[in-house]
């Protein structure tokens, strides 16, 4: 045990490990470790971001998917999903409402729906960005040409979430179909970065053949690509999927590689997942102890929140958004943390 204390030392020195450090990292996991490594991550956000937790207001614009991922519930494969797509109205609605209740981030996030052209997409960035210039607009919509991407930032999109969801090119394979492949979804990675958005990459714990050594493979693609936020959530199945079988991702594992995260990059914009707090009551309030310093509340429509179920028991509550806000806010006051009415860029300085 001794030995991965002094790596989780070193680590939070350097940022900076090698694979097989990774590896051994996550082989060495044991709740005395991951408590060791939790205060040190918790002390590295507070000297970054203090006890700010920025919210996003995420707004899940359709659960039509053209993609069969393996693991996902809103899958083109799974008949019994009921679909959806909002309006240009209805998604500008859930801003007016967010934008009311503090959000000064807007996340539109989506099942890869071709409806959603570049052209509709644009008008749609322009309109929020033109009523509430103090507003960032995040994407999170999949994979898209340079071409589009270079669009819809020209339209004012600020950031991107697409997770990079294993960053070994043989477990990717395992969770998607062959039409989709690992270099695609780097590819989109890095053209995303050289258009100037701020990116987030991401993955899920527990994913079926996901092993130590994958996972050192996805911290090291954390160290070194540099992304601005990173989506870290349990694999949580579902079972109108391929993997109904396969079991849900540890809790414990969870927070301890957004530990271990933090702990690569002091600056990151972690966010305690809505996966976290699916699999655990207290998982959104136990990711910000970690280390996380964002939360992500449901902005969208009440009766479409529940038909956006990526995977099963997702949390979505029929209560409006502002008791989600109140509620929040007093949850993160019973722990200590304050939620901030600010944009929430990622701090650069060291
Ligand atoms: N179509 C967009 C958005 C996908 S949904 C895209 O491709 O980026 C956002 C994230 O939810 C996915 O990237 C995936 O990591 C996560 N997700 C999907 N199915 C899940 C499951 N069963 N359990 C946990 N997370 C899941």
């Amino acid at each position: 045990m001794n030995d991965i204390i002094k790596l989780i030392d070193r680590l939070e020195k350097s940022h900076s490990l090698n694979l097989s450090e990774y590896e051994q990292l996550i082989n060495g996991y044991s709740p005395t470790v991951a408590e060791y490594a939790g205060k040190k991550a918790e002390a590295v956000r507070q000297a970054v971001y203090g006890r700010d937790v920025y919210i996003r207001g995420l707004i899940e614009i359709s659960n039509i998917c053209k993609n069969d991922c393996y693991y996902c519930g809103i899958r083109h494969s799974n008949k019994k999903c009921q679909r959806y797509r909002l309006s240009e109205q209805q998604i500008l609605n859930c801003c007016d409402e967010g934008y009311s209740l503090g959000f000064r981030t807007f996340v539109l996030q989506g099942g890869e729906d071709l409806h959603f052209s570049d052209e509709l997409l644009c008008s749609i960035i322009t309109k929020i960005k033109a009523k509430y210039p103090d507003c960032a607009v995040t994407l999170s919509i999949g994979e898209r040409s340079f071409e589009s991407y270079k669009a819809l930032k020209e339209a004012g999109a600020d950031r991107y979430l697409l997770r990079h969801e294993t960053a070994d090119k043989d477990h990717y394979q395992k969770l998607h179909p062959g039409n989709l492949s690992f270099e695609n979804r780097i590819k989109c990675l890095e053209n995303l970065k050289s258009l100037g958005f701020q990116v987030g990459c991401g993955f899920m714990v527990g994913s079926p053949y996901q092993t130590a050594k994958t996972l050192a493979k996805d911290l090291k693609f954390i160290e070194t690509f540099k992304p601005d936020m990173c989506g870290i959530g349990p694999y949580i199945t579902h079972k109108e999927t391929p993997f109904k079988d396969m079991p849900s991702g540890s809790f414990e594992l969870t927070l301890y590689l957004l530990s271990i995260v933090r702990l690569i990059d002091p600056n990151l914009l972690l966010p305690a997942t809505t996966a976290l707090g699916t699999i655990n009551p207290n998982g959104r309030e136990m990711g910000i102890k970690a280390g996380a310093n964002v939360v992500m509340p449901n902005l969208s429509p009440t009766d479409t929140r529940s038909k956006y179920e990526l995977y099963e028991g997702k949390i979505f509550s029929g209560d409006e958004a502002a008791e989600c806000k109140k509620s929040l806010e007093k949850s993160m006051k019973a722990i200590g943390y304050q939620i901030v009415t600010a944009r929430g860029d990622k701090i650069n300085q060291s």
